[in-house]
């Protein structure tokens, strides 16, 4: 038994023999032409076909995986009919006289390296999609067939990489799993895989050599281990795991698409909370109805510099479009405390968590603040995002917070750039004074979410991370629940809507109790949603 470990990108069991994908072989050589109108009507006419496939692509993929994940295919045909890439294809051609496969290929390396020279994770993802969209044109023009050949029996598809367009192609009846030596956990194929329900491992380096073609395997998604002709003992343990799984699946997947309603007839959406863009393909896969809290500051984070406005928009966007008009709620940076980033330099502090933290570092230090407000109004144009403020204790907090977003639409409007202005605007209510001011504070924003983690800590006084009080941290503390509840009565009589985001929101003992408070959303982390 050979084991070899990747990186998951979606959990569960899957057991069958490996199938390594396998690409046509075609060979682009550079000849010359003298009729090169001629050869640039053959790409013109190449262009159709592929942008013929890529539509039938697009139905398929709209009917599998959804609207947000098939918009890729919707991405490559305007990569298409981009002038700058016809333009360029059309100048080789006519200006070097040769073939319009050479020509597509040169263009194609061209484009892909323009897109991962640039400063922006978004367009440097664009470099496969531009690889992906050309290699089409270049089999029509080579008349090879694309698609890939699967077997008969289920199997799991294990390759270098696979594109976007490669994965939806596959016949999914036909696919126990996938197993890549490459590949990033943010990519298309990655959320295609979480989309399809499909056990996915990537990134299992060069040992997983297509010398093991046809060989019997298990790719364990909770752990990320495939195993390589499996022994006994660990393929029945795999087989017991996989049926537990299945089980508490089925169970579950009954509730999907239904309405959050209760059975007395009560609606109380339930969202999802991700720190990461890479986590809302959970957020999809178990249908929450959205994205109730986006912790922002995972993407300073994970960053060793300030992630600057064109970083922070692409992340932004790509969320706003992969929920498909869903809601997404976009906390700003909530850094300090127990998340720290070398590159802010702050200063050790004796009550690090009663400290600068959140709110009180973008509201003196604005220009950190306008960066991430200008990318999220940009952002807005693309979907369906609200704005949450962390730490919230004061009504003059919020009159800040609005003359810098003023300050920030002026200069986006001023500079031409597109932004949308009626962005709804809510505050975190995890302080007990926000709790005491909310009748106030609901006058002035769009909704509250709970943060019950901090509400805890300041409302019993006890330190989140200190393990020793958990003794004495007791989040279904009678004073937590009453705060709830006033913040609940005052966001009400304002006509505002009230959420929590925190753990306590996915507390199953509790929900009888909030859905009595009549809270209007619970925020949970994604694999909470379904239970
Ligand atoms: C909370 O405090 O409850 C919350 C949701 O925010 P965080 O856990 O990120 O502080
Ligand atoms: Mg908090």
């Amino acid at each position: 038994m050979i084991t070899i470990t990747g990186k998951s990108v979606f959990g569960g069991v899957s057991i069958g023999r490996l199938s390594f994908y396998k690409r046509k072989q075609r060979v682009i050589k550079r000849t010359h032409v003298d009729a090169v109108e001629a050869e640039c009507t053959r790409f013109q006419e190449a262009k159709t076909t592929a942008a013929g496939q890529l539509k039938e692509l697009y139905e398929k993929a709209l009917a599998d995986v959804g609207e947000a994940n098939a918009m890729i295919f919707e991405i490559h045909q305007m990569m298409l009919e981009d002038l700058d890439y016809i333009e360029s294809v059309e100048n080789i051609i006519r200006t070097q006289e040769v073939n319009a496969e050479f020509a597509v290929a040169a263009t194609a390396d061209n484009f892909a390296q323009m897109f991962t020279a640039m400063d922006d994770a978004y367009m440097q993802g664009r470099a496969a999609d531009v690889k992906d969209v050309s290699e089409r044109v270049l089999n029509i023009l080579c008349g090879v067939d694309e698609g890939i050949k699967q077997t008969e029996e289920p199997s799991i598809i294990a390759a270098d990489d696979l594109a976007p367009s490669e994965t939806v192609q596959l016949d999914k009846s036909k696919v126990l799993g996938f197993a890549t030596m490459y590949g990033s956990a943010n990519s298309h194929t990655a959320i295609l895989a979480r989309t399809m329900n499909i056990p996915a491992i990537i990134g299992l380096g060069e040992e997983l050599s297509d010398k093991l073609d046809g060989q019997m395997a298990v790719i364990d998604g909770f752990t990320g281990s495939l195993y390589i002709d499996p022994d006994e003992e660990t393929l029945a343990l795999m087989q017991e795991k996989r049926r537990e799984d299945l089980e508490q699946r089925a169970l579950l997947e009954q509730l999907k698409g239904k309405e959050n309603v209760t059975k007395s007839g009560q609606k109380i959406n339930i969202y999802a909370n991700i720190g990461n863009i890479s986590d809302v393909g959970a957020v999809l896969k178990n249908d929450a109805g959205g994205i109730g809290l986006f912790r922002s500051e995972f993407l300073y984070l994970e960053n060793n510099t300030f992630p600057d406005e064109e970083q922070q928009f692409a992340v932004y966007r790509q969320a706003a479009e992969n929920m498909a008009g869903r809601k997404v709620i976009i906390r700003t940076l909530d850094i300090g405390a127990d998340k720290q980033a070398d590159y802010f330099g702050l200063d050790k502090e004796e009550n690090p968590a009663l400290g600068y933290r959140a709110i009180r570092i973008c509201l003196t230090r604005t220009n950190i603040f306008k960066t991430q407000l200008r990318a999220l109004y940009r952002a807005a144009v693309f979907g369906n995002i609200s704005i949450m403020f962390p730490m919230i204790i004061s009504m003059k907090e919020i009159e800040k917070i609005k003359e810098i977003i003023a300050e920030v639409q002026g200069e986006l409007k001023a500079e031409g750039i597109p932004f949308r202005e009626d962005v709804e605007l809510g505050v975190m209510i995890e302080t007990p004074a926000s709790v005491m001011i909310s009748r106030e504070l609901a006058r002035e924003v769009d909704f509250f979410s709970v943060g019950t983690n901090d509400l805890t800590q300041y409302t019993l006084a006890i330190d989140r991370q200190n393990s020793k009080l958990d003794a004495f941290y007791d989040p279904h503390h009678p004073a937590i629940l009453a705060m709830i509840k006033m913040a609940a009565e005052n966001a009400h009589a304002e006509g505002k809507w009230i959420g929590i985001c925190g753990e306590l929101g996915a507390d199953l003992e509790l929900t009888e109790e909030f859905l009595k408070m009549g809270l209007d959303e619970l925020s949970v982390s994604p694999a909470m949603v379904l239970p």
